[in-house]
């Protein structure tokens, strides 16, 4: 007897997602999940996807996101379906849309607000805003300690009272009980650069009942970064739950190849605790304006500003000599503003990727004018540029990097790889072609090589469009 499916993809060459070396065959869908793999000659389906030269692969899990705005006032997610992306993880940095009702928060808060999204008093509520307006891709979401600040203290210029720390855990309970997968700190970012250690593990604290993780952009990721790396490891193992360092990277030319010391540190601390890395591949990196980076940084480009909008894609030195002032006082006018800064080393960048636990996660910024080409670029350029072209590794392990590693570390149920049972978020795309489209200058462009992309069983990108379909969920935690 034949069988029936809702999809059936032909003729693939199927990489798994868990490292397991690519082999021949179709993948049959039913609903939102794999039904069959194998030879499904004599099978039919409602709709048949030739795949012939190409690999199938689980859609891509993107570890690092800022979309917790963009989900909704962009829910065909394009930048990040056009790479493949089905899966994006939110509230990273310690910025989440809740639980906050401001208006106007301080930077980086402003990274994802248009100044009226902070409106969701508890996190069920931004959850059930999210679950009932779907995007294209799914979504998990963490709680984000510098929100809490913001939301417990009347002052962030200070480390929280006792008082206000436990305030702090009360609302990563709620978080957690409405489905966060985790907790996120910045204390790179001013408003949360008072915290102490003990504060963000008072805070901390319940995730360890939920299953949570604690996920960090350090205090540091340039001349005291080990210090930075201790402090995170000390708050999972007290906490009692697994840790990861976002994007991580070593900054600022005297401390170019120093990823050999800090991924030492990591490997040792994995042997007593689950420690585990993401990181996007590029030399620069993208936040806030800050004068503090210029020393750091061999080229600093203007991504947004408020008041100065018209050097948007600027350098910043040219923006100080058209100002006619220092690059310092430039950027007090520019503020507040978003740059992208050229400040890493390309061999820590593939030390970094190549690491056993590394996750890819783009940590792009989409509400920005002109962002970061990681936003459109990261992961092709990592199947394309680092795996294909350079030969970093093996196309298997780069597609575990962006979706079986990643679904084991965040905690994502049958995601993140290709088998039967699993949810049907899958990526068709071409080896032989596949890579970023964007680049500094036009940042903006889609990859190349991405053939259709499936959520939940539904096409969200086929034959190189975008379709009109919403299928994404929220994935909660336990959920
Ligand atoms: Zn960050």
């Amino acid at each position: 007897m034949p069988a029936h499916y809702d999809l059936i993809i032909r003729n693939a060459t199927i990489i798994d997602g868990r490292r397991t070396p690519r082999f021949a065959g179709d993948v049959g869908v039913s609903g939102e999940r794999i039904a069959a793999i194998g030879r499904l000659d004599a099978d039919r389906a409602e709709r048949e996807i030739d795949a012939s030269g190409k690999i199938v692969a689980p859609g891509f899990i993107d570890s690092h996101t800022h979309d917790d705005r963009y989900l909704r006032s962009h829910p065909a997610m394009t930048p990040k379906v056009s790479q493949g992306v089905t899966t994006v993880i939110a509230g990273n940095c310690g910025i989440s849309l809740a639980p906050l009702v401001a208006t106007n928060p301080p930077a980086p808060l402003d990274l994802i607000d248009d100044s009226t999204a902070y409106r969701f008093a508890t996190f069920a509520e931004f959850m059930a805003d999210l679950a009932d307006n779907p995007a294209a891709t799914n979504a998990a979401c963490m709680v984000g300690h510098t929100t809490l600040r913001v939301a417990a203290m009347d002052r962030i210029d200070r480390v929280a009272t006792a008082s206000e720390a436990a305030r702090m855990a009360e609302m990563t309970e709620e978080a957690m009980r409405a489905g966060a997968i985790g907790f996120s700190t910045g204390t790179y970012y001013p408003p949360a650069a008072h915290a102490s250690t003990e504060e963000i593990i008072t805070a901390a604290r319940p995730l360890r009942a939920h299953g949570g993780r604690y996920v960090t952009h350090m205090r540091n990721e340039d001349d005291n970064i080990v210090a930075a790396m201790d402090e995170a490891f000390r708050i999972g193992r007290e906490v009692g739950v697994p840790v990861i360092i976002s994007h991580h990277k070593v900054v600022g030319v005297r401390n170019y190849g120093r990823s050999e010391e800090t991924l030492k540190l990591l490997t040792e601390a994995r042997r007593s605790q689950d420690v585990c890395v993401d990181c996007y591949p590029y030399i620069a990196s993208s936040t806030m304006l800050r004068a503090d980076r210029i020393p750091l940084s061999d080229r600093i480009i203007i991504t947004w500003s408020k008041p100065h909008p018209e050097f948007t894609g600027v350098d910043l030195p040219e923006v100080a000599r058209r100002m006619g002032v220092s690059q310092e006082e430039a950027v007090a006018r520019l503020l507040p503003a978003g740059a992208i800064y050229f400040s890493m080393n390309e061999a820590d960048v593939q030390r970094i990727l190549k690491f056993e636990d590394t996750m890819v996660g783009s940590d792009g910024i989409p509400h920005d004018i002109k962002p970061h080409p990681r936003l459109w670029g990261t992961f092709p350029r990592v199947l394309g540029h680092y795996s294909r072209d350079i030969g970093l590794f093996p196309l298997e392990t780069a597609v575990y990097k962006m979706t079986g590693l990643t679904a084991a570390k965040f905690g994502l149920r049958d995601r993140g790889v290709l088998e039967v049972g699993a949810f049907a978020d899958l990526t068709v795309f071409d080896a032989a072609t596949v890579n970023d489209g964007a680049t500094f200058e036009k940042p903006t462009q889609p990859a190349l090589g991405i053939d259709s992309v499936i959520v939940n069983g539904q096409p969200v990108w086929l034959a190189g469009q975008a379709t009109q379909a919403r299928p994404g969920r929220l994935l909660r935690n336990r959920g």
